[in-house]
């Protein structure tokens, strides 16, 4: 699915590099549709397969050995719908090699870092990791034989001195799920590269538009795709990319042995949603942020923690090394109590309560991330002890002042209750 070798095979290569001077929101929109694959209409068909037929026996036995990208073989190896999205989503990472496609986000990291462990090996994981991340660390990956260990996202002194010589993988995610720290990650994966560990970044938050995780040292780069590229809250699928051909083609293996394929159908609606991820990552940055200074000035915040935002934990590491955001932040309450935040929650009209985010609709869910962390305190030291009840926005495609009414509403409603 997706290297730039298999790139190459069907169509010049000329092509491939003249593409890579377009600009991002050109690129979103030629990424992947390559005349062979589309025919005579704008978009990839869906290509329901699991057989493909062959015109002869030579023509299978020719096929047999051939595990090349971009090739019929069998559906497990998808087809022009798949590839399209492998190809796209390559196009768009700076500094990709190639892209492999999974079930859900989740999907993606647990195979990316499959492909790179054995047992016996030290997995560093970040103490801000989406807690999904870190169950898959503790659980499946220990019980293989992986010993996880957790550090402090903040700390580039410190970070040498967790390595040891079993330390063969780090998995960071910047900005953090819920607390959002932008971590320093061009030094922290260049000590990780010293050290000789492969570096993972799960890159959901910025995508490749505002953070292009290989060019800032990542090796390799996990998406949910779930959230911004699909945009509209109605498909799953995880992303991981690789910068080199050799990491590419450990994902590659591992996903084939594990078996792993996604639909065709899902792929033809994550194609849709990435030709207008640009437009939809601008609005909502811009109303996040927007969101985030009213937050700031209401007496009810103690904390709003937004990369956007100056004065948020990394902000000046957002301000360095990415060139865009997205419409999630937190913020963190002063001196109330979990009903309170239950009453501020249920008052508001326009932020449906759910998990998830990126889609076209605005979302809340509240956090308490003290009993995940377990290399870093939380709340954070100095911080008041009455200072920890955080809610986590979804900001969606709505007009900034209409949510700004709505927020304000369900105060006033949480003051009473
Ligand atoms: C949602 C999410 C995931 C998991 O993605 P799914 O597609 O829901 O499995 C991974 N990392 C982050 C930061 C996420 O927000």
């Amino acid at each position: 699915m997706g290297g730039r070798s298999g790139n190459a095979q069907g169509n010049g290569s000329g092509r491939l590099s003249d593409k890579k001077k377009l600009r991002t929101g050109t690129k979103l929109v030629e990424a992947g549709r390559r005349e062979e694959w589309t025919g005579p209409v704008v978009n990839p068909p869906v290509w329901r397969a699991s057989t493909h037929l062959y015109a002869n026996e030579a023509e299978r036995k020719a096929a047999q050995g051939n595990n090349v990208d971009g090739q019929f073989y069998y559906g497990r190896r998808g087809a022009p719908t798949q590839w399209s999205l492998c190809e796209a989503l390559t196009e768009i990472e700076p500094g990709a090699f190639g892209t492999i496609l999974y079930p859900s986000g989740t999907a993606a990291i647990v195979q990316a870092l499959m492909a790179v462990l054995r047992p016996g090996d030290v997995l560093l994981v970040t103490d801000n990791a989406y807690e999904p991340s870190r169950t898959i660390a503790s659980g499946i990956l220990k019980r293989f034989g992986v010993e996880p260990r957790f550090f402090d996202p903040m700390d580039v002194a410190g970070f040498p001195d967790v390595f040891c010589d079993r330390t063969k993988a780090v998995l960071f995610e910047c900005p953090g799920s819920l607390t959002m720290e932008v971590q320093d990650v061009p030094a922290l994966t260049a000590i990780a590269r010293e050290k000789g560990a492969v570096s993972l970044v799960d890159n959901t938050w910025a995508g490749p538009l505002g953070f292009p995780a290989l060019e800032r040292g990542c090796d390799i780069t996990i998406m949910s795709l779930t959230k911004h590229v699909s945009g509209h809250s109605d498909v799953m699928m995880g992303s991981a990319t690789a910068r080199d051909e050799r990491l590419y083609r450990r994902l590659r293996r591992t996903a084939q042995q594990m078996g792993t394929i996604v639909s065709p159908d899902d792929a033809a609606l994550m194609l849709r949603g990435l030709r207008t991820m640009e437009v939809r990552l601008q609005r909502e940055t811009a109303s996040a942020l927007t969101l985030a200074r009213w937050l700031r000035e209401r007496d009810e915040v103690a904390h709003v923690l937004c990369p956007l935002l100056d004065g948020s934990p990394g902000h000046d590491i957002w301000a360095r090394d990415f060139t865009g955001g997205c419409g999630l932040f937190s913020f963190v309450l002063k001196g109330r109590t979990s009903e309170q935040r239950a009453a501020f929650i249920d008052a508001l009209d326009l932020f449906g309560i759910g998990y998830s985010w990126g889609g076209f609709e605005s979302l809340v869910i509240p956090f308490d991330p003290a009993d995940i962390r377990t290399a870093t305190p939380w709340p954070p030291a100095g911080w008041a002890v009455d200072e920890h009840l955080g809610i986590r926005l979804s900001i969606g495609l709505e007009d900034p002042e209409d949510l700004i009414a709505d927020l304000d509403q369900a105060f006033t409603a949480m003051g009473t209750a």
